[in-house]
């Protein structure tokens, strides 16, 4: 019954999922692992934040509100006056705007190496995918290989801070490659809170810029799967013609709402980050520069297998990149975890 299949999916191999804790302890007999793979937040929800959930979830017999009103009032109470759609994570965002404005048969174009996503959400839709590799080694872009690869595209992808190299791009590149776009430029910002970087101003300028940005990571809820978007006005009714309807589920949406007042928190992540991240560069010989809460490290002469193989032996869970095309095969990408976990890393990481 395969050749029912569409042929992109019988080719490729889809989404890249970081190996469970639990596979791995059973696989090395050991009990406590450290999960540093997916770049999430070590830290549980608050209180507050469960009990909303919860609170939503006794009335989880009625459809959510479509426009998910709650979470989008907190958004303008923490943003300010922006106009928002919002998805099952970045990735339902991206999944739909690539619906609302590709054809099948456009050019979708991609800053490479990069999150998977854009591509496999574009393929899947039966648009062409155009790959920009960033050549340089520091992995900056350059704006003028990025823009001349625009020219006919409707839509463009570009990840700051990028996973996995871990560096941002500085607001000029990102206006000056918005000048000559003709398309739209969607800005993944899922690591922005960890950066020094605010790209909001730029969404006053330009009528083609979008901002991704999801709760997975600082704000402590890749379980919920809650993204959402700064769009241009124009933009806003035509993705919610496109979107699944009822995509943000009212548990997550309530949740979310109340995560995004606790400042505190989220104050508090964002120091535990920096702190260790710092560590993590200086001590670690091969880590690259970061502006996310993780790390990629050149392990050369080791391949990443290798790595990935003997920290999983020592119960740390690391990312492999070697499924990033064009990356070769001795980057590994690890998070920044609790101090345990991160201490257990570097313990681990020295031996290697
Ligand atoms: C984690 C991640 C996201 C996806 O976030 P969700 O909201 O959990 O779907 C998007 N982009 C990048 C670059 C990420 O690393």
């Amino acid at each position: 019954m395969q050749r029912l299949v569409r042929a992109c999916f019988l080719e490729s191999s889809g989404y890249y999922f970081a190996k469970k804790a639990a596979d791995v302890a059973r696989e090395h007999g050991i009990d406590r692992v450290a999960l540093l793979a997916s770049n999430e937040n070590p830290r549980p929800p608050s209180q507050n934040v469960i009990e909303a959930g919860c609170a939503a979830l006794r009335e989880a017999n009625r459809y959510p509100d479509e426009r998910a009103s709650v979470f989008v009032e907190a958004l303008r109470r923490y943003h300010g006056d922006y106009r928002f759609v919002t998805g099952a994570g970045m990735d339902g965002v991206i999944e739909t705007l690539i619906r609302t404005v590709v054809e099948p048969g456009e050019a979708v174009v991609v800053s490479t190496p990069t999150f998977s996503f854009y591509g496999i959400a574009a393929m899947a839709h039966g648009a062409r995918v155009v790959s920009v590799p960033r050549r340089r080694e520091d992995f900056s872009v350059d704006p003028a290989d990025f823009s001349r690869a625009c020219k006919d595209a409707k839509l463009a992808f570009l990840c700051a801070p990028n996973n996995p190299t871990g560096n941002t791009t500085p607001l000029e590149t990102v206006a000056e490659i918005l000048e000559g776009l003709e398309g739209l430029l969607f800005l993944d910002n899922a690591y922005v809170e960890f950066s020094d970087m605010d790209y909001r101003p730029l969404m006053r300028r330009h009528e083609n810029l979008v901002i991704g940005r999801t709760m997975s990571k600082i704000f402590a809820l890749a379980g919920l799967r809650v993204g959402y978007a700064f769009v241009p006005g124009w933009l806003e009714p035509f993705y919610n013609r496109a979107a699944t309807p009822f995509a943000l589920n009212s548990v997550s949406a309530a949740a979310a709402a109340v995560a995004l007042t606790e400042e505190e928190r989220v104050r508090e992540t964002r120091e535990h980050v920096l702190r260790w991240r710092r560590r993590f560069i200086e001590e670690i010989p091969g880590a690259h520069p970061s502006d996310a809460n993780f790390v990629m490290i050149d392990v050369a002469p080791r391949t990443a297998d290798e790595a990935v193989e003997y920290l999983a032996a020592r119960g740390v869970l690391v990312r492999s990149c070697t499924s990033f095309p064009g990356l070769g095969d001795h980057y590994i990408r690890v998070s920044i975890g609790d101090d345990l976990e991160n201490a257990l890393f570097l313990e681990a990481i020295r031996d290697l």
